[in-house]
């Protein structure tokens, strides 16, 4: 049996951390991989995460199996931050509790292929590398267009009409909600009403996937392209994750949201979302989620976590100023959001820079912007330099 596989090439991304640990440089800088990291470097387990975790452990009196719709308060409580308070669209709308953004993401692409298996999937390049495997894997068609010149930094909003326009009815858009990844660049506001009118007009459903609300301008202005989209289409698709914004990488927190036209629809969704998540994985684990519902369920901790999260957010933000400030030409980076900027460089440089200077970023020259100090701007420009970027 097993002599029929072939190998699979190793994740790249854990090689970098392999030869980070290994770096004795002291002045050795991380940009390599994808999680948020303090000012001493660490990924920290968030306040409100401790607090809530603390509740659970005094007051949880029992494990037992709570169902593949997970824990449904999560899933309610987390709909305002998502949507809004009272959206228009509010009764259209069904969740359910998902191994992460990347459960979410495995679940729609599979609602999709049991609704119309014909769909295609339209995906902007670059994307997260994880996209196209996971609709792929689910046996959807994936249809790549240009989103974005990474020369210029700029998005190629003419390719991306162009895909739409060509899109046959049904076929689903795949948008990352806010703070792209890997390149921080999000559509303007008139660019996301643009799309939203030929979501309409060709009769496209958008598959949203939001994984970062809160690490761009803050918790609102993240969610506005997506309520947009909402209270403009008949029919979507969200899968969000909870993994960066509360820390939770690995109790893998997420949802799954659609929204449907009807009543009747609303429920055909619900079931069928419940019932591939019981062949998939039964019922997602429950601790991230219970801590998100203990932070949401509580005035103090919603508070704690609020204030935690937009410290990370300016973090952030200030290192990407501080990189402008040292590189003018480099000043698109203070304008991109998230985590990730994406410079356009060959996998050799990349190597010179780790080989040379001691600066670890990702083959693609996708640099996670949570890795520096405002101090260490210097020296990554200056190895930037060295190497022609
Ligand atoms: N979407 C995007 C754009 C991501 O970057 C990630 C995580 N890197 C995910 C989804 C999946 O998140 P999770 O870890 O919650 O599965």
């Amino acid at each position: 049996m097993f002599e029929e596989l072939k190998n699979r090439p190793a994740d790249s991304l854990l090689a970098l951390i392999k030869a980070f640990q290994a770096d004795e440089r002291a002045g050795k800088i991380d940009l390599g991989v994808g999680v948020y990291r303090d000012a001493m470097g660490r990924t920290p387990v968030m306040r409100a995460v401790k607090a809530a975790e603390q509740f659970l452990l005094e007051t949880q009196d029992s494990k037992k199996y709570l169902g593949p719709e997970g824990d449904l308060q999560f899933v309610r409580l987390l709909q305002p931050i998502v949507f809004g308070k009272s959206p228009t669209f509010v009764q259209r709308l069904v969740g359910i509790q998902t191994p992460g953004g990347s459960g979410a993401l495995r679940l729609g692409a599979e609602l999709i292929q049991t609704a119309n298996p014909s769909a295609k999937v339209l995906l902007g390049t670059p994307s997260w590398p994880n996209h196209a495997p996971i609709f792929g894997s689910a046996r959807l068609g994936v249809k790549e267009y240009p989103f974005l010149d990474l020369t210029s930094q700029q998005v190629k909003f003419e390719s991306v009409i162009e895909a739409l326009s060509s899109a046959d009815p049904g076929d689903v858009v795949l948008l990352h909600g806010c703070c792209h990844n890997p390149t921080g660049i999000d559509f303007t506001m008139e660019e996301w009403r643009q799309i939203a009118e030929l979501l309409v007009a060709r009769k496209l459903m958008p598959f949203i996937d939001l994984a970062y609300q809160g690490l761009g301008d803050g918790l609102e202005h993240d969610a506005a392209p997506t309520r947009m989209i909402l209270e403009t289409v008949d029919e979507a698709l969200i899968a969000y994750s909870c993994d960066k914004n509360f820390g939770l990488y690995r109790e893998r927190v997420g949802a799954l949201y659609a929204m449907a036209r009807t009543a009747d629809d609303i429920g055909k969704a619900e079931s069928n979302m419940a019932a591939l998540a019981r062949v998939n994985w039964s019922m997602p684990p429950d601790h991230g989620a219970a801590i998100v519902r203990t932070i949401l369920e509580s005035a103090e901790m919603s508070a704690m976590w609020r204030a935690e999260l937009e410290e990370m957010c300016e973090r952030v933000n200030d290192n990407r100023a501080a990189l402008a400030a040292a590189a003018p030409d480099l000043a698109f980076i203070s304008r991109q959001r998230g985590l990730f900027s994406n410079l356009a460089m060959s996998r050799e440089t990349a190597a010179a820079l780790r080989a040379r200077h001691g600066i670890y970023m990702a083959d693609s020259g996708r640099m996670n912007l949570a890795g520096m100090q405002p101090a260490d701007a210097g020296a990554i420009i200056t190895a930037l330099r060295a190497e022609g970027c």
